[in-house]
């Protein structure tokens, strides 16, 4: 009764043991990796060596906002590089210009710089609340316990995550945590040092938790009255994922006041590029000229190459309406999700998030049978059953499943991964 399955062709079984060995010989071993090597992708589709498919809920951690192998994105790469792909910030070219332009209308009056990830363009509202505070020997900034904003030593100082800054101490000075959505505790943390507050319209790594109106409200107000900055990492939730261009915009809708509510600065990357990378911060007007000349720079921010890709990623967002997608399809999903967690309340404890980022939560460990036994958390087992049913997902923290799928997730397709993740569910409860 051993083999009834046939081994896979030696071929196969090759190349997705010789990318590994690549990997255990060659690449620093900084990621916990899954047991997966891909090759292509298509839409909400991506394919292993062995040409397994799998749905993609996942989108490269919120990156993939038009799915793979998209045909425009690859034909704005192709145009753009036969012009000119880098020429550095030493001159001017349209594209970056432009594009600036485009994310300065969709947030309100005020300023674009480009970096190159979502931690980088942290740093650049770190930098711009420091000089902002200078003057005044004013230089804290207070972010929220279970936040990430990235993994440059000021991102892990800022983050609010013990496991990110463990052996990495001591932590970049200047930095201190409040907790989420407790306007009180922000209050009471400040200090005549303290010059800015940085949160995430939606905690991402810490478990899809969105910052609640009256929170944000509340901050605008104190942030006024104590010249603070308030500053906004949308890396995660931003880029019409929440069913707005910022997430701030979605969660204010139809809140008396929210429609005037503007942050100070707000930080982009991940689905800005669709894969390709590129980072931003916007700066609202007051403040938008306070780094000058000489005071920030990197080699690659804004290439004409990154920023032609980023304009037609906006362009094909806006022209098929997918802020609507993220919207009502992320619906859609969250309820479905809801209902799954009703049936089988022994396994999940239920869903939340807001358009096309949700998360799902699994009970502890220990009350899942099929579960209890292993070392790896429960997300973690849950996400590894899902890849084998076809389904790509993120773990975020030790119960949470996260969906970041592409913004243009068919409906079929939402079915489809729906469909694998209840029956999954379905087999842990029994
Ligand atoms: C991913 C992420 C970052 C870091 O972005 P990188 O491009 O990995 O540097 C920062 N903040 C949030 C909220 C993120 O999700």
């Amino acid at each position: 009764m051993k083999e009834i399955l046939p081994s896979p062709p030696p071929l196969v079984r090759n190349q997705h043991e010789a990318v590994k060995e690549l990997f255990h010989t060659h690449v620093v071993p900084s990621y916990g990796r899954f047991d997966l090597v891909f090759s292509h992708g298509a839409g909400s589709f991506v394919y292993d060596v062995a040409g397994k498919r799998y749905l993609d809920l996942g989108g490269g951690i919120a990156v993939c906002a038009l799915g793979h192998a998209n045909a425009e994105i690859t034909q704005a790469l192709v145009a753009q590089s036969q012009k000119l792909v880098h020429v550095s910030n030493l001159y001017y070219h349209e594209p970056q210009g432009r594009l600036a332009q485009q994310l300065a209308r969709l947030i309100g009056p005020g300023k674009v710089f480009f970096s190159n990830s979502g931690a980088e363009a942290n740093e650049g509202l770190y930098k711009l609340a420091r000089k902002f505070g200078h003057e005044e020997g004013r230089f804290e900034i207070l972010t929220a316990v279970n936040s990430f904003h990235g993994r440059t030593l000021a991102g892990i100082a800022a983050t609010g995550q013990d496991k990110v800054k463990k052996g990495f101490e001591p932590m970049v000075a200047g930095f201190r945590h409040v907790p989420f959505n407790d306007l009180p505790a922000a209050c009471a943390a400040l200090s005549p040092a303290t010059v800015a507050i940085l949160i995430e319209g939606i905690q991402g790594e810490g478990g899809i938790t969105p910052a609640t109106p009256e929170y944000l409200l509340g901050l605008r107000a104190w942030c006024d009255e104590k010249k603070l900055l308030l500053l906004l990492d949308g890396v995660q939730c931003g880029h019409f994922r929440s069913g707005r261009f910022q997430s701030f915009q979605r969660i204010l809708e139809g809140v008396p006041g929210g429609d005037r509510f503007v942050p100070d600065g707000v930080s982009m990357a991940k689905s800005l590029g669709g894969g390709f990378p590129i980072g931003a911060f916007w700066v609202r007007e007051p403040f938008a000229d306070l780094l000058g000349a000489g005071t920030h720079a990197t080699t690659f921010g804004g290439t004409p190459l990154a920023c032609a890709v980023a304009l037609k990623i906006l362009e094909v967002i806006e022209r098929e309406r997918l802020a609507d997608n993220a919207r009502s399809l992320g619906a859609w999903l969250l309820a479905e999700l809801q209902r799954v967690a009703n049936a089988y309340p022994q396994v999940l404890k239920g869903a939340r998030g807001l358009g096309l980022m949700i998360g799902f939560e699994l009970l502890e460990k220990e009350k899942i049978p099929a579960l209890a036994a292993s070392e790896k958390s429960a997300a973690l087992q849950f996400v590894n059953r899902l890849h084998e049913a076809g389904v790509l997902t993120i773990p975020s923290g030790n119960q949470v499943v996260r969906l970041l799928p592409a913004l243009n997730l068919t409906r079929m397709q939402a079915e489809e991964g729906i469909a694998i993740i209840e029956r999954v569910v379905k087999e842990l409860a029994t």
